[in-house]
């Protein structure tokens, strides 16, 4: 039985990574006339704020394991956010330089917080193909090979001025410089390594051993739903890998308005979903792309919840629950409730994978002026009426 309680006394930060607890939404329930119990698994909880944590662990022991990484290799990941920290706290426990490439439109204090983890940052223009030289997916390959080449262990010097040097590459939009980098064939080596959350198989096993395994030890296999956001997929994917070997619990995905997995879950071919794909502000959930970390065959069903239901739902819970939680758990919960209401669904245990804490929003989220900026309204009871 996996203990659920965390009161021991740990050796470091990472140790004390997953084992989250169950919290009942009670007020939740009770305002919305919800004829089943919802239940939350508490993932915001994790030590670096978010279920990210269980996969920067996971993939770098794995990686371990199978030789990829030693004391003194650098970490590499095209991240803006939870999975950086996840990785970070990891890396600080064994020894591991990390970086992180993220587009401009990030916060500067998603770049600080890493930065305070000891990272390093490189930035890189926003709305660029994927496969540009200068995007964040290939800046990443190209501090990869810079570092693969000295054929060393680098220094925190050493790593700086390569480190460095991209950025500088990037910032004078030098692509073909880059280019070149991208082009020169480096064996991978234990010098530096890129996880990749978006193909790592060991994103969706972590959910799998894991996350899917405490969720049903802690309710002795009794429960019928769990709803939890796709972004990369591996939270879903995982938990219903388990979830469907052990029983028959439905699993249903939360996906933003103006991504394209409701879409292609529902039959349609990717690049006609990718014309109606469209940006939206609600944080790690929803993609343009389909990742190998994702299996929509393992979703029973999708719900589709927009930027405003989100950010309300959001909103509401911190003052019913005292429960801070970032936007795509609001997304998680608005979903959870109307896809209830609308199956008629009653008398059934039901369980909500709440990702990450809302600390890492007061500036958005939970300012009413970033709102009305975004055209978004503040009377949350109103936008919620339709639950009711
Ligand atoms: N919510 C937030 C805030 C996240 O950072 C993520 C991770 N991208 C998710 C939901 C979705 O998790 P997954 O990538 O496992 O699908």
């Amino acid at each position: 039985m996996i203990s659920n309680v965390k009161s021991g006394i740990y050796d470091n930060v990472v140790e004390i990574i997953g084992k989250t607890p169950i919290i009942r939404l009670k007020k939740i329930e009770e305002y919305f006339k919800v004829e089943n119990e919802i239940y939350v698994k508490a993932e915001f909880l994790n030590p670096g704020g978010s279920i990210k944590d269980r996969i920067g662990k996971y993939i770098l022991e794995n990686a371990e394991v199978e030789g990829k990484i030693d004391k003194g290799s650098v970490i590499i990941e095209p991240t803006s956010g939870n999975t950086g920290v996840g990785l970070a706290l990891y890396a600080i426990s064994k020894g591991y330089k990390t970086v992180f490439t993220m587009p401009s439109k990030v916060s500067l204090e998603k770049e600080l917080l890493l930065k305070a983890l000891g990272a390093f940052i490189v930035r890189t223009p926003t709305d660029i193909k994927p496969e540009a030289p200068n995007s964040y997916y290939k800046v990443a390959e190209v501090i990869r090979n810079l570092i693969i080449k000295k054929q060393k262990f680098l220094n925190d010097n050493e790593l700086s001025e390569i480190v460095s040097y991209v950025q500088q590459l990037v910032r004078e939009n030098k692509l073909d410089k880059l280019q070149n980098i991208l082009n020169e064939k480096v064996e991978n080596a234990l010098f530096a390594y890129i996880p990749n959350q978006y193909s790592n198989k060991y994103n969706p096993l972590t959910h799998y051993e894991f996350t899917a395994r405490e969720v049903w030890e802690q309710f002795n296999g009794k429960i019928d739903y769990v709803f939890a956001g796709v972004g990369t997929g591996g939270t879903i994917t995982g938990m219903s890998m388990y979830l469907k070997e052990v029983g028959t619990v439905k699993v249903v995905g939360i996906d933003p308005v103006g991504s394209i997995y409701n879409l292609v879950k529902n039959g349609m071919k990717i690049e006609e979903a990718l014309k109606q794909a469209h940006t939206y502000l609600v944080e790690g959930i929803g993609e343009d792309i389909i990742p190998a970390t994702v299996n929509l065959d393992l979703v029973d069903d999708i719900v589709v919840v927009n930027d405003q239901q989100s950010f309300s739902m959001t909103r509401f819970l911190a003052k019913a629950e005292g429960i801070l939680a970032g936007g795509s758990s609001g997304s998680v919960l608005f979903g959870a409730l109307k896809y209830l209401k609308e199956k008629n669904v009653k008398g059934k245990k039901v369980v909500l994978i709440f990702p990450d804490t809302g600390r890492n929003y007061l500036t958005k989220v939970y300012n009413d002026e970033w709102l009305l900026k975004h055209n978004l309204e503040i009377d949350d009871e109103k936008i919620l009426e339709v639950l009711l």
